[in-house]
């Protein structure tokens, strides 16, 4: 059976021209996002040109990793078998730092503690030699 048939293994995403950079950067350990040079827009996900201006003059920069939680869902009831072990799992609507929000999920915390602005911070899963997913953890208290 091709893996991505089988419905107990999770699907990944598979990098295409625009998001190439993108996955390459997580799997280096950097949250890549796109800063417009002509207007300073910050977009993700990655795009050829620039959402706001059309402009095409794109630099990659790493993000801070930092994010607030701007909505989220917690999933009592798997999509499909591939899931059913992690349920209950939050799924978030990060905020990041420099503007642009990215759906992920939670980690290392009770899905039942998040909360809207609750402060997050990066976390990189390498679930497979090519993918490393972009998840999110609460960001420690600072001391
Ligand atoms: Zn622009």
């Amino acid at each position: 059976m091709n893996p991505a048939d089988d419905p107990h293994a999770k699907p990944l995403p598979l990098p295409d021209a625009d998001s190439a950079a993108f996955w390459a950067g997580l799997k280096q350990g950097r949250l890549l996002l796109q800063h417009c040079l002509d207007c300073g827009q910050v977009q993700y996900y990655q795009q050829a040109m620039c959402r706001r201006c059309q402009g095409d003059r794109l630099e990659h920069r790493a993000a801070s990793g930092r994010g607030t939680v701007y909505s989220y869902s917690v999933v009592h009831r798997a999509p499909g078998p591939a899931f059913r072990a992690d349920t209950p799992y939050a799924v978030l609507l990060v905020e990041l730092a420099e503007g642009p929000r990215m759906v992920s999920s939670l980690v290392g915390a009770d899905p039942a503690t998040v909360h809207f602005g609750m402060q997050v911070e990066l976390v990189l899963d390498a679930v497979s030699d090519d993918i490393t997913l972009p998840r999110f953890r609460p960001l420690a208290p600072s001391t």
